[in-house]
């Protein structure tokens, strides 16, 4: 019989956090915005780092400000090897601590022997069980006591991208979201990362445009949007592995807002 199982919500802290006024930095550049945070939050504040082209720009821009960046990864344990040599060969190039993060071991055992290796396959709800158990849970984990976490979200990256600011209140986490590359186009990321010599990961030669865990990335077609090879049995609306969306940003795109094409690199 199959055993049921219970998907947590996303929020790590039960109490709620009056949202403080923030500054508005629209205008700013994203080493500016980087710094602002920094010199506010210190160590309190946290990358989030897949190791896209959009986290190891910020990577490359953080070493630039701070020695002691702190820099966390979530291994799901279905990451493709190239993105293990992209963790390795980011950790060497700036000499930083990387923390990478788990899910933990019985609640992942018990998912696949109830549902199987690959279950995402089955059911949004499937999909969305598994990556709450491997990036959510563990993601809640590492911002657990931080102040704000900075990511590489592009405004053009997705239907569920386009309302987001370069800062901004996370009402999930109760903290300060920071977006620095939140204006950026694709172009200007591949020609800071060529330019600066930045690691990448090399399956963005091999025609992925976006990569998260290895069964549920592929490369995607010519003019394809940036994300089609993510979740591509899914409609564009539900793909979000609940890291990123707010409820009022779903509920946009569920309403039919089409995204903006991106440039590819
Ligand atoms: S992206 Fe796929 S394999 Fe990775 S956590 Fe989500 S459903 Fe699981």
């Amino acid at each position: 019989m199959e055993q049921a199982i219970q998907v947590q919500p996303a929020q790590t802290q039960t109490q709620a956090v009056q949202m403080p006024t923030l500054p508005d930095m629209e205008s700013k550049t994203a080493e500016e915005v980087l710094k602002w945070a920094v010199d506010t939050y210190g160590k309190k504040v946290a990358l989030s780092c897949s190791f896209s082209p959009e986290d190891v720009v910020i990577v490359d821009l953080l070493a630039k400000i701070t020695k002691k960046p702190v820099v966390f990864t979530l291994d799901t344990g279905r990451l493709n090897p190239e993105t293990y040599d992209v963790m390795d060969a980011v950790r060497q190039k700036y000499n930083i601590k990387i923390k990478v993060m788990f899910p933990k071991t019985p609640k992942v055992e018990k998912m696949v022997r109830a549902k199987g290796l690959n279950l995402f396959y089955d059911s949004i709800e499937n999909r969305k069980m598994c990556c709450q158990i491997r990036k959510i849970e563990p993601l809640n984990r590492a911002l657990k006591g931080m102040s704000g976490w900075m990511t590489g979200l592009r405004r053009q990256q997705s239907i569920t991208r386009t309302d987001m600011k370069k800062v901004e209140w996370d009402s999930v986490r109760n903290m300060v979201k920071i977006n620095p590359l939140m204006d950026w186009t694709s172009q200007q990321v591949w020609d800071y990362i060529k330019k600066n010599n930045v690691p990448y990961n090399k399956l963005f030669d091999l025609g992925y445009a976006s990569i998260g865990c290895a069964p549920c990335t592929r490369a995607i077609k010519p003019g394809e949007d940036e994300r089609a090879g993510r979740w591509w049995w899914e409609n564009p609306e539900t793909k979000e592995c609940g890291l990123h969306a707010d409820p009022a940003t779903l509920a946009k795109a569920a309403a039919g807002q089409q995204p903006t094409q991106a440039a590819h690199a």
